[in-house]
């Protein structure tokens, strides 16, 4: 059943500072969905194959009910950390990947007022700025669930990506 009133009922500040804190200097993953490669080979011009192994690795997921752990499709980075699409900022800003788009109104983020304060300590932008409502966070935490499930390597196998 539905939270009727979760913590963010009354809405949640967040405005991004551009500091680039979640796209560099630090490891991390950006996993994709069948939607998010769709779009971002679509705007490098290159096919599935082509794009996955330019830009994509294969890494351990978390484990999430139903999902086992497992691998899956995530950006590269450089050598220093950055996002291997991150050069003088998002070089694929229009085509980002959801995950990029809906940060950081994610699940585990908004799943408590502790987790959404420890998500705090490392992006300046959270419990600051714009006000966003509770529909807002809404529609994202569902652009999230619409993005579909992220690519496993198993089902890429067989489907030959
Ligand atoms: S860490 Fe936060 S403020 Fe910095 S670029 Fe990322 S979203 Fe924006």
């Amino acid at each position: 059943m539905m939270n009727q009133s979760p913590f963010y009922a009354s809405g949640l500040r967040f405005s991004c500072t551009r500091c680039s804190a979640c796209c560099r200097y630090e490891s991390g993953f950006v996993f994709l969905s069948e939607k998010d490669l769709s779009l971002l080979a679509g705007a490098c011009k290159m096919d599935y194959t082509g794009f996955v192994k330019t830009y994509c690795r294969w890494v351990r997921a978390p484990a999430t009910p139903g999902n086992p752990d497992r691998e899956c499709l995530s950006l590269k980075e450089k050598s220093n950390f950055d996002c291997i699409f991150w050069n003088q900022g998002c070089t694929v800003y229009h085509a980002r990947p959801v995950q990029c788009r809906t940060f950081p109104f994610w699940q585990q983020v908004i799943s408590s007022s502790g987790a959404w304060e420890m998500a705090g300590t490392g992006c300046p932008g959270i419990n600051s700025g714009e006000l966003h409502t509770r529909e807002e966070i809404e529609a994202c935490l569902a652009a999230g669930r619409a993005a579909g499930p992220l690519i496993d390597r198993q089902s890429a196998c067989i489907r030959g990506i």
